[in-house]
């Protein structure tokens, strides 16, 4: 009898595989609501590539886009194991406390980050049902006949075996898939000027290559492509860098479709930046003004400064153009002279291979660079239909939050929060694996479910 068929020794609850801000997700939350010792009583493990729990943010040397105070509320509840409770007088939680009301850089966040998973691994110990895989790689996902899900791990020891539990959280992070953009026609992979993507610009070494490219560009562009957070985080960065002092006005070019949605705490705020809001662009649960999809942090300022707004500096190094005014041949030749070119149109989740019970790998929506995920987290396969146990989170799944998340109404594109990780994403998630145990015996055929089984499980929202 294979690994894929044995029975069930030893079930864990679920195997979280990746260990950064959207693998903690789920965990901080049930910290925060009492659940936490429960559900590592049942069984979780976490499986991380690397040797530490926090994930990737601190290769970015720009500061966070969330205020400091959000970090900081995952502490706050009085539930929460003691581990966490103790992290509340340290160091890095009072740095943290600095910027409350501000953006804290990311190397910060990722030391916070990394302090959370230190106190996760310190509770984990306490669980022997529980335990963590540092230094161990996931390299697929398999469902087996009785509901169950296996991941293949590859552990320091170089020996590849199986974990098995109910269900698993596939939390590997996200990438940029520019080399399969394009605009107006002409792929990006095709540009003649020195290309580098956000993810790659905004990382440490990036922002100093930047600079060099910069230095050297005499009257040549800057092109940034998109027109969202990372398009306007990436304007805020290079004119931070010393070489920028040299660029002339008009030199940075920021190709957007449309122009960017716009945070403000409340319609007062829009009203006196002169922001015109619409109706839909307010959250009916809290009032904010574009809560999920508007410009915040420096991305937010380079914006404003950009626009002339109230009381502050205008910037005027940076011109932004609408693809609509331009056509093939004129972006081309922009792209083509450019000393630098960054495409900043978003991530998408990495994924693992899903094998199905007969040994097939599964086709994923994420593999075609499509939505990872449904209203309920669960993974969603090319042809609709939902992986009962599968479920993901983090970078570029594509989750999309309901209104009654907080979520202004025109908002249509994909929440990428580590508060949402830790609160209604997570909250998602710990419900589903919770709600819907795998008691099914030996002979039911598939876990895979019929495609109208999708949106069955409609979470409350905490
Ligand atoms: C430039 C930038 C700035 C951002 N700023 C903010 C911000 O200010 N506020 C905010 O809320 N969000 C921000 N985000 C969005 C998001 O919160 C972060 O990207 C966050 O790091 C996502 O967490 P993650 O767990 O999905 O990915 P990661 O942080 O990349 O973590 C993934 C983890 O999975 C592990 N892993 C990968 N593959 C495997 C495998 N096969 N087996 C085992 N382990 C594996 C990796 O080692 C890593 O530890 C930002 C994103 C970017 C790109």
């Amino acid at each position: 009898m294979s690994w894929r068929e044995r029975p069930r020794t030893a079930l864990l609850s679920s195997i979280i595989v990746g260990g950064g801000p959207g693998g903690l997700g789920p965990l901080v939350w049930a910290a925060q609501h009492g659940h936490l010792p429960g559900w590592l009583d049942e069984g979780v493990a976490i499986v991380e590539r690397s040797g530490r729990l926090g994930g990737s943010l601190g290769r970015y040397g720009i500061n966070s886009d969330s205020l400091g105070g959000s970090y900081l509320e995952c502490l706050a509840p009085d539930v929460v194991p003691e581990s966490l409770r103790r992290m509340r007088d340290e160091p890095v939680a009072h740095e943290m406390a600095v910027y409350r009301e501000a953006y804290p850089p990311l190397p910060l966040v990722d030391r916070y980050i990394s302090r959370i998973g230190i106190a996760m691994t310190e509770i984990l110990d306490e669980h022997p049902a529980s335990a963590l895989h540092l230094h161990t790689e996931a390299r697929s996902v398999h469902l087996r006949s009785d509901g169950s899900v296996a991941v293949l791990v590859h552990g320091p020891d170089g020996r590849t075996r199986p974990l098995v539990a109910q269900s698993a959280v596939v939390a590997v992070g996200g990438h940029q898939p520019w080399r399969d953009q394009s605009l107006l026609g002409l792929r990006f992979a095709d540009c003649k000027a020195r290309l580098m993507p956000s993810n790659d610009l905004l990382s440490h070494a990036g922002l100093a290559e930047a600079n060099t490219v910069i230095g050297m560009a005499g009257d040549r562009r800057i092109v940034i492509l998109g027109g969202s957070h990372s398009a306007y985080a990436v304007a805020w960065a290079l004119l931070e860098l010393p070489a920028a002092a040299r660029l002339k006005t008009g030199q940075v070019v920021i190709v957007q479709r449309r122009p960017p949605r716009v945070f403000y705490p409340d319609q007062a705020a829009a009203d006196a930046d002169s922001y015109l809001v619409h109706p839909g662009d307010v959250c009916q649960r809290t009032r904010r003004v574009n809560r999920m999809g508007g410009l915040r942090g420096h991305g937010r300022d380079i914006w404003r400064r950009i626009m002339a707004r109230p009381g502050c500096e205008p910037e005027t190094r940076i011109a932004i153009l609408d693809v609509a005014d331009l056509d093939a041949d004129g972006l081309r030749s922009l792209m083509d002279e450019a000393a630098l070119v960054a495409p900043c149109l978003g991530y998408r989740s990495a994924t693992l291979p899903i094998i199905d019970e007969a040994g097939h790998r599964l086709a994923l929506r994420a593999d075609a660079n499509g939505d990872a995920v449904g209203d309920d987290c669960r993974l969603v396969l090319a042809d609709g239909s939902v992986l009962p146990n599968v479920y993901g989170i983090g970078l570029g799944t594509g989750f999309r939050p309901s209104l009654a998340m907080g979520c202004e109404p025109n908002f249509s594109g994909q929440a990428n929060s580590l508060w949402l990780y830790q609160n209604d994403i997570g909250a998602t998630i710990y419900r589903g694996i919770h709600e819907k145990k795998v008691e099914v015996p030996n002979d039911v055929p598939s876990s895979r479910p019929a495609s109208h089984l999708r949106g069955t499980h409609p979470m409350p929202i905490p």
